[in-house]
């Protein structure tokens, strides 16, 4: 029952690709389906612990930077993390929830490149960001989440280094899509990101 939920809202959802199936959702609790040996991480359980850490920042930083960017009519600036199951790298989200696949997890080099991952989707909530807009305002909505997701990631403690070389490593891939109207292409965010980054300390990038 809650997998159709789940599968049903997926289909509502604003995200850049469509996820094959979630297996968990929920307030950053372990995912029943977790295939956990006994003493290991397994892939939903990282999300949820990184995306524990991305999600107390946003909500410090709520806190502390009212009205903005503190969503509109949002008690909370904490979201829950839905965990699609997929061998592919995937993320989205919509307006309450972030969405990550396992798959992202096996594609990042480290916590602060996966706590990035999770820090964009989060900017596209805290910003409200809208599918239902031009393809230009989309650009722009991606560099200002990559700018929060920056935010983010520093006040969680990690690395903010980690936001430019993970799009350079996506851009290397070859995974992710490059044509797609409504992104900017992901080697001119890295430029963007990492022009940012070098103008200013990541504490003060706000
Ligand atoms: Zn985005």
């Amino acid at each position: 029952m809650v997998r159709l939920l789940w599968a049903a809202l997926a289909l509502l959802v604003c995200g850049c690709q469509t996820p094959s199936g979630f297996v968990s959702s929920g307030n950053f609790s372990a995912p029943a389906t977790a295939n956990a040996v006994s003493g290991f991480e397994t892939d939903a359980e990282r999300i949820l612990r990184v995306g524990n850490r991305v999600m107390q920042a946003a909500e410090a930083h709520c806190a502390n930077a009212k009205p903005d960017p503190a969503p509109i009519d949002r008690g909370s600036c904490r979201f829950p993390i839905a965990i699609a199951d997929s061998s592919a790298a995937f993320a989205s989200s919509n307006t309450e929830r972030v969405r990550v696949s396992t798959g992202f997890v096996r594609f990042v080099m480290s916590d602060a490149e996966l706590a990035f991952v999770i820090a964009h989707e989060t900017g596209h909530i805290l910003r409200n960001h809208s599918v239902s807009v031009s393809s230009e305002r989309r650009q722009e909505q991606e560099l200002e989440a990559d700018r929060i997701g920056v935010v983010l990631l520093a006040r969680a403690g990690y690395d903010p280094r980690a936001a430019a070389s993970l799009l350079q490593r996506m851009t290397n891939s070859g995974l992710f899509a490059q044509s797609d109207p409504s992104h900017p292409a992901l080697a001119y965010r890295t430029r963007v990101l990492r022009d940012a980054m070098n103008r200013t300390e990541p504490a003060a990038v706000e």
